[in-house]
């Protein structure tokens, strides 16, 4: 079901930057939201250390990768070397903790896939969860904290992603869409294979940063400041490039063979990764490979009904951006 590329006149799609930058700079936290989520960080280390004195907090997830918008949760991960504890007891053992400090809605959910701590902060109003040990996370944050400084359509443009995404319903991993992670994956690749690229593959270029966590070994070149002007040879305003990213996730990617793959700024065949068929839950209908983790798709959540609801998002958002008069309108339009 490949179509063919559409094109577009660029002196029509740039009347479209002034508004999408608007949404952009609407969707940016204040400095005031990132001083409260430090402050509700500083409060959790001083609870945390009096029962694990060695133990060390990480913020990831959005509000630490610089793909966060106004009014995120906080992502905290508790990284705690405790050999005679499971994850388990140290959720409980942390929610109790929590609670008996004037923190609301302290939820200990011990069963979900990754077992977190869910609480509300009523001095800031913030809503934070706590996770154990997911270090991985940690690095996989840097990362894309590490991309965001190369160029900033980047962040601009995963936020106008990420913004769309959630206003159609299609940001519900639960409900077989995909994650802010796995868009943000999507937008990278995107500028990656963009000619001439507005990314490089930070993986495929001389390591100046390295850990091994849980025997995957993370390596990649994160001197990012020293590229300061890598997308330059890219003139692609941030209207041109998401009428491109949404063209290209209509019409021009291949779900039936292709892997997206950030960690080799490439596409990879399903042949290859062995993708070709339902394994389990894991049906590979769209394939996104962790940068890290790399036998995990980030698609493998989308379903055989869901895959067809993402499809025909990309093509409403791309019909839109080609034919709609007033598409930052419809484009966002509640589901
Ligand atoms: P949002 O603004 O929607 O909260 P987010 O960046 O916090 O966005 P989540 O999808 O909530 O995104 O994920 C939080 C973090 O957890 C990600 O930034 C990533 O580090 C990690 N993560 C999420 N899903 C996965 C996954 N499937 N595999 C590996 N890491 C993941
Ligand atoms: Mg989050």
């Amino acid at each position: 079901r490949i179509k063919k590329k559409q094109t577009i006149c660029r002196t029509d799609i740039d009347r479209l930057n002034v508004p999408f930058l608007a949404i952009y700079e609407s969707l940016i936290p204040s400095e005031e939201e990132k001083a409260k989520q430090r402050q509700l960080l500083t409060l959790l280390e001083k609870l945390v250390s009096k029962e694990w004195p060695k133990a060390q907090l990480y913020l990831y997830g959005s509000c630490a990768n610089s793909f966060g918008v106004s009014k995120s949760d906080v992502d905290v991960c508790l990284a705690i070397e405790d050999a005679d504890m499971d994850k388990s007891e140290v959720i409980l053992k942390l929610a109790d903790i929590l609670q008996s400090d004037n923190l609301q809605n302290v939820q200990a959910l011990t069963r979900a896939r990754v077992p977190i701590v869910k609480l509300m902060d009523p001095v800031t109003g913030i809503s934070c969860d706590i996770c154990i040990n997911n270090v991985l996370a940690v690095v996989n944050t840097k990362l894309l904290r590490d991309y965001a400084q190369i160029d900033e359509r980047l962040r601009q443009l995963a936020f106008i992603v990420k913004h769309w995404a959630k206003s159609r319903g299609v940001n519900e991993t639960y409900q077989g869409t995909l994650s802010s992670y796995a868009y943000v994956l999507m937008c990278i690749h995107f500028l990656q294979q963009r000619r001439p690229a507005v990314l490089p593959c930070l993986q495929e270029m001389e390591t100046t940063y390295s850990v091994t966590v849980e025997e995957v070994k993370c390596a990649y070149f994160d001197q990012v400041e020293k590229l300061g002007d890598f997308g330059n040879h890219n003139r692609e305003t941030i209207a041109q490039l998401v009428w491109g990213f949404f063209n290209y996730w209509a019409y021009c990617h291949d779900y039936t063979k292709s892997v997206v793959s950030v960690r080799t700024g490439s596409i990879l065949s399903k042949q290859e990764k062995d993708w070709t068929r339902r394994i389990g839950n894991d049906r590979h209908l769209i394939c996104i490979e962790d940068p890290f983790e790399i036998s995990h798709d980030l698609g493998r959540v989308v379903d055989k009904y869901s895959i067809k609801v993402l499809r025909e998002e990309f093509e409403r958002a791309a019909h839109i951006m080609q034919y709609d008069p007033n598409p930052c309108g419809t484009l966002f339009k509640r589901y």
